[in-house]
């Protein structure tokens, strides 16, 4: 299914639009707060995405000075092409230790790279320690949002989940029991666990180190119980220096959720006496976005998941609709990178009304790439037939003012004529289908405006009264 069958799909049940909308906006709401209580926000979205700028324009030097300065802090450092090749450096680390059992915290560079269904496949329990991760493991279905990956769920279905999964009581859909639950059973597997997988929100290309924000502490459990610990990141999350972090760990939480701080945000530099610990540097794709100048800011992204909470698209067709790992504006315009006839019909998933651009803490010019992204699909003939045509059917009209003035006459009077039974049909007219078509006008701007400008031609003009400053 593409964005405009999957968001019908999701539409079809109202109550749980609107809800997805308000829970979203209120979100944005919560940001917008958190926003204005810092007088320097804007300068501090400059330099943020002056520093993020910078450090593409000299992405191998940064991540060669990371990988030096990480090994000399004892930390082992994995080079990946690809997803495949992450995960097989995964499953390599787990069998060297002879482990079959993973905690994970929320990582969408392993949802990118499909490596849990990976590990799975080779006899490995991967567990998912976010409580929203843990909720869509257990009903199999990658996450909705980047950072609230069950937001698409009520809370009475996450008791069923629940009541499937771990035994509770079938009518349970208390938040607070429910959490409580989750805690106690995911205690047993931190527990149980061998090894422990976190994502990186900054890599630190000065000192080698990296730091991982979490709310729920949960990557913080795993490495600290288990031996080994590993660490994967996108290429585009280095930094070069410590300096630069405060600018980020300010702008990052504000963004997502409206907190002034996460509550978790974890400094790792080497690993603890008698512990392991791996960072696995992935591309899977980024160079080639790199590669394309009206594209390559895409990788400023600091995956806050603003530009969704805003989005009156995603808010109203639900993440699942993008089929694509990062859904919303930002999954937008990097999912063709990746596929480009695959994921056609997400720059057009936009009203390009910008709101995710003003939002994004990075500055990232998310509306301009979705239209560029457009004309690209047109070019490169990836559309459906009948949209090129209607498009070029489109494109002549409006290049021929007398055609579209002509045209502008006739459509206005079938449409006078046309019974509302008719003019309403969704199989007809489908942009009509949950809104009001308005009464055609009995004339168009341009004939009013000629008529009334000429009129306005032959009032004479009073003089302007001359007063006596005095
Ligand atoms: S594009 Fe900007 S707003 Fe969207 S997730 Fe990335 S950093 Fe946040």
């Amino acid at each position: 299914m593409n964005h405009p069958q999957a968001a019908e799909q999701f539409n079809r049940d109202i109550d749980r639009t609107t809800w997805h909308d308000k829970a979203l906006w209120f979100v944005r709401q919560k940001r917008d707060r958190a926003v204005y209580q810092v007088p320097e926000w804007e300068q501090l979205r400059e330099l943020a995405s002056q520093i993020k700028n910078h450090t593409l324009s000299r992405l191998d030097d940064y991540l060669e000075e990371f990988e030096r300065n990480a090994q000399q802090n004892g930390i082992q450092v994995h080079w990946a092409a690809n997803a495949e090749e992450h995960n097989r450096i995964v499953l390599s680390i787990l069998q060297k230790h002879n482990a079959k059992r993973m905690v994970k915290s929320k990582s969408m560079l392993t949802e990118e790279c499909h490596l849990n269904p990976f590990l799975e496949k080779h006899g490995i329990e991967v567990v998912d320690t976010d409580l929203g991760e843990r909720i869509i493991q257990f009903s199999h279905e990658p996450p909705s949002h980047i950072v609230m990956p069950a937001i698409h769920l009520k809370k009475e279905e996450v008791g069923r989940i629940f009541h499937e999964h771990l035994g509770t009581p079938a009518d349970a859909s208390d938040p607070q029991f429910l959490t409580e639950t989750a805690r106690q059973h995911l205690r047993q597997k931190f527990v149980a666990a061998e090894v422990a997988l976190s994502g990186v929100n900054f890599a630190i290309a000065e000192t080698g180190g990296f730091v991982v924000c979490t709310n729920e502490g949960n990557a913080d459990l795993g490495v600290t119980l288990t031996p080994v610990h590993i660490a994967s990141m996108g290429i585009e999350k280095i930094i070069p220096k410590l300096e630069h972090l405060g600018v980020f760990t300010r702008l990052l939480t504000r963004s997502a959720t409206g907190q002034l701080i996460t509550a978790y945000t974890s400094h790792f530099h080497k690993p603890r006496p008698g512990q392991e610990l791996h960072v696995v540097i992935v591309d899977n794709g980024r160079t080639e976005q790199l590669g394309r100048p009206d594209f390559r800011n895409s990788l400023k992204c600091i995956r806050c998941g603003a530009c969704m909470n805003t989005c009156p698209v995603y808010r109203r067709s639900g993440g699942h609709s993008y089929d694509y790992t990062v859904p919303g504006p930002i999954g937008s315009i990097l999912s063709p990178n990746t596929d480009l006839k695959k994921h056609s019909t997400l720059p057009f998933a936009s009203t390009l009304c910008g709101s995710c651009s003003d939002v994004c803490p990075v500055k990232i010019d998310i509306h301009v790439q979705l239209y560029k992204w457009r004309q690209i699909i047109s070019k490169e003939k990836v559309m459906p037939a009948g949209k090129r045509l209607s498009m070029k059917v489109l494109a002549n009209v409006l290049a021929r003012p007398s055609l579209y003035a002509r045209l502008g006459r006739v459509a206005r009077k079938v449409l006078s004529l046309t019974p509302y039974a008719i003019s309403h049909a969704g199989a007809i007219n489908p942009w009509a289908i949950a809104r009001e078509l308005p009464e055609p006008p009995k004339q168009s701007f341009r004939d009013w405006y000629a008529q009334n400008a000429a009129k306005e031609m032959e009032t004479p003009v009073s003089p302007t009264p001359v007063v006596d400053p005095n």
